[in-house]
C-alpha cells in the first residue's frame, strides 16, 4: 500500500467575463483566478483491495460517484489503463459547498495529482490538465494554483505574477448557488459592467494592490445578487469597513474584499460575524501564494 497527502486549495476570481456561448452549451469566459489558502485535505491510498472507496469528512457531500473526487480516481484509471487495486480517498472538507470557489473541481485535481504520484505513471501537469478538463472547466487550472487567465471555457490558462500581498476576507452567506442556474439567467441577461482584464493583468503584474481592487468585477454578480440580495450586503459592508474593493467570486454567493491594513480586515470579520450569524468567515493573506 501506498499513500500521499495533497492539499486542494480553494480559488477566487478576481474578474469574471462571460463572452460568448459555444453550441454545446460551454460558455466562453475570460477570468482571473486566484488560488486561496483555503484547503480541504485530501488523501489517497492505493492498493487497498479492489474498489474505489471514498469518505468525505465534514460535509454530507455523497461519497459515490456524484463525487467529483470519485470520479476523477475512476477517470485517472481509464485514461491510464491501471488496473484498479483498491484507491480509497479520504476527503476533510473545509471549502464550503456550492460557494463559488470550486471546491469539487479542486478536490478532483488533488486527486488525479495523487494518483499520478502514487501509480508512478509521470503524467506531468499538461496532460494531467488535459484529463481533468474532462471533469469540469476549473479542474485544469486546479492542478497548477497560482494567478492565471483563465480564457476558452476556462482552460486555456497564461500564469501571472503573484498578486500583491493583500488582506482577504472571505464570506459566504448560508444559501448554496447553482451555477447552471446562474448560467443559464445569464443567457438572457444585459451586461452593464465588464472587467478590463488586460488593465487587472497590468496591475497585478504592477503589484499594485489599489488598483488591483479597484479592477475587480465579476458580471455573474448582478444575477446572483438579483436571487440572493445577501451578496450585495455583504460587498456593502467589506466596502464600508475599509476594503479597498469587494466582489463576489464566481457564480457565489461566497464574496471577498480586499484589505490594506489586517486590523481592517478583522474588524470587517467582526462587523460580518455580528449581522450575519450563520456566514462563513475567513481572513487570510495574498502572501502564502499557493501553486503546485
Ligand atoms: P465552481 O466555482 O467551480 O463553479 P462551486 O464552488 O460553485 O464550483 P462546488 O463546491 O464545486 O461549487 O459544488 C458544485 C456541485 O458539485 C455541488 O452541487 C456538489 O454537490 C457537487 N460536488 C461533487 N463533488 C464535490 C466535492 N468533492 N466537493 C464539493 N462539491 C462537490
Amino acid at each position: 500500500m501506498k499513500q500521499a497527502t495533497a492539499e486542494a486549495h480553494a480559488k477566487i476570481n478576481l474578474t469574471l467575463d462571460v463572452t460568448g456561448k459555444r453550441s454545446n452549451g460551454y460558455h466562453d469566459v475570460c477570468m482571473v483566478m486566484q488560488s486561496i489558502g483555503l484547503h480541504d485535505m485530501v488523501t489517497a491510498c492505493v492498493g487497498t483491495g479492489s474498489c474505489i472507496r471514498l469518505s468525505v469528512e465534514g460535509s454530507d457531500l455523497p461519497a459515490d460517484n456524484s463525487n467529483l473526487a470519485y470520479r476523477a480516481a475512476e477517470l485517472f484509471l481509464s485514461e491510464t489503463g491501471t488496473p484498479c487495486d483498491g484507491i480509497s480517498i479520504v476527503i476533510e472538507k473545509n471549502i464550503p459547498v456550492a460557494a463559488g470557489l470550486a471546491g469539487g473541481s479542486t478536490d478532483a485535481a488533488a486527486v488525479l495529482v495523487l494518483l499520478d504520484e502514487l501509480y508512478d505513471t509521470h503524467l506531468g501537469e499538461k496532460k494531467l490538465m488535459e484529463i481533468g478538463l474532462k471533469l469540469g472547466a476549473d479542474v485544469p487550472f486546479c492542478i497548477s494554483g497560482g494567478t492565471m487567465l483563465a480564457e476558452g471555457i476556462g482552460e486555456v490558462l497564461t500564469r501571472l505574477p503573484d498578486v500583491p500581498q493583500t488582506h482577504v476576507v472571505l464570506c459566504k452567506p448560508p444559501i448554496a448557488v447553482s451555477t447552471p442556474a446562474i448560467y443559464r439567467a445569464i443567457d438572457s441577461a444585459e451586461i452593464a459592467e465588464r472587467p478590463d482584464t488586460q488593465a487587472m493583468c497590468a496591475a497585478i503584474a504592477a503589484g499594485d494592490c489599489f488598483r488591483v481592487a479597484q479592477l475587480l468585477c465579476n458580471v455573474m454578480q448582478p444575477v446572483t445578487a438579483g436571487m440572493h440580495p445577501e451578496v450585495e450586503a455583504i460587498c456593502g459592508t467589506l466596502r464600508s469597513c475599509g476594503a479597498m474593493g469587494a466582489i463576489m467570486s464566481g457564480s457565489g454567493p461566497s464574496n471577498f474584499g480586499l484589505f490594506e491594513k489586517p486590523e481592517e480586515a478583522q474588524a470587517a470579520c467582526d462587523t460580518l460575524a455580528a449581522q450575519y450569524p450563520e456566514t462563513y468567515l475567513t481572513n487570510f493573506c495574498t502572501a502564502a501564494q499557493v501553486k503546485r
